[in-house]
């Protein structure tokens, strides 16, 4: 399938404040030289820990921030290039649906009201047409069309994260940005959720892209998965693979950290995760995961691997990683 989102290379650095010392800055490198496709009809998921540059990724994937380095592109177009009706355009087809549904709100305004105004941003004026598309999203939604007129005061959790992606749906978008979006959900109202981005992207054709440290929920929800640590992507591989084959040690880790994964087919007792993550500030030399990998060597200090390809469509950057020439090799050596 086509690629409606690629990143070529991505990094991102803010200046920050030198501990201690007036008026220095040291540069913080949030994301740094991220690759990936996400393809037409994906649900893609960017997970990680906290501090792991998803937030970031976030920001740049919705051209709330440009990158200092590498390209976003939306459909073969830098999305760092666009203005004026294109910018437009774009903020159309991509829609963010934020994390908090109770302080993302406004507590003043109507159900409607607030489905009602991106359709005038984005230039609908007849408001016997627009009260209909907005009847027809919550429709969509599972909203009953009685709380048109209702402030959000009385509404669940679940009502209120509907009004959300009502709110990204109303403009017909193509792909759906979703920040940490089932976090504040309790597991029935996330099944429910789940269940509608489900039907939402077989009826309207969506591509989503999950921002999220939720692996149960990622695993339920997503085909492909990039797995980041320290603002690189470590892994990048579908769904059945990641969860049951990893390849890269930190992978490992978050798995073992999950109490409901029924079946594992890697050793727990090579996954505790302990220690810190070393300071985004001061990245060492080699493999940034190093000062918590139980399977460190040498060559780890040394130099920091790069994204390997270890299947069809599955790469992990460790030098642990064969690459399929040194697999070939050794069969070829094995077969001698
Ligand atoms: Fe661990 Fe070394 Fe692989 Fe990094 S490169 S994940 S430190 S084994
Ligand atoms: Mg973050």
């Amino acid at each position: 399938p086509e690629m409606v989102i690629r990143l070529n290379d991505v990094s991102q650095t803010y200046k920050v404040r030198k501990r201690g010392s007036f008026g220095a800055v040291d540069s913080l490198r949030a994301v740094r030289n991220v690759t990936f496709d996400v393809r037409r009809g994906d649900s893609f998921a960017v997970v990680g820990e906290s501090g792991c540059g998803k937030s970031t990724l976030m920001r740049l994937l919705s051209r709330l921030e440009k990158p200092a380095g590498g390209e976003v592109l939306c459909e073969g177009r830098d999305i760092a290039k666009l203005s004026g009706s294109e910018l437009l355009a774009f903020r159309r087809k991509l829609q963010l649906v934020l994390q908090d549904p109770f302080g993302s709100l406004p507590p003043r305004t109507a159900i409607g009201a607030m489905l009602e105004a991106p359709l005038r941003t984005h230039g609908w004026r007849d408001p016997k047409k627009i009260r209909e598309k907005v009847r027809d999203v919550m429709n969509d939604v599972g909203l009953p069309v009685a709380l048109y007129d209702e402030l959000p005061l009385g509404l669940s959790a679940g009502q209120r994260q509907r009004v959300n992606v009502a709110r990204a749906m109303v403009l017909d978008p193509e792909i759906l940005l979703m920040d940490e979006t089932l976090s504040a959900l309790d597991q029935t109202e996330q099944f429910r959720l789940l269940a509608l981005f489900d039907k939402l992207q077989r009826e309207h054709a969506l591509t989503y892209i999950f921002i999220s440290h939720d692996l149960a929920m990622v695993r339920k929800a997503c085909n492909r998965i990039a797995v980041m640590y320290l603002g690189e992507v470590v892994e990048l591989a579908d769904n059945e693979r990641l969860f049951f084959d990893p390849g890269h040690p930190y992978t490992r880790a978050l798995l073992s950290a999950m109490p409901t994964l029924e079946e594992r087919r890697y050793r727990p007792e090579d996954c505790l995760l302990e220690g810190e993550p070393p300071s985004p500030i001061d990245l060492p030399e080699g493999c940034a995961f190093r000062s918590r990998c139980p399977q460190a060597f040498e060559a780890c200090a040394r130099t920091n691997p790069l994204l390997t390809v270890r299947g069809a469509d599955d790469l992990a950057s460790c030098h642990l990683v064969p690459s399929p020439q040194a697999l070939a090799a050794r069969a070829a050596m094995l077969a001698g």
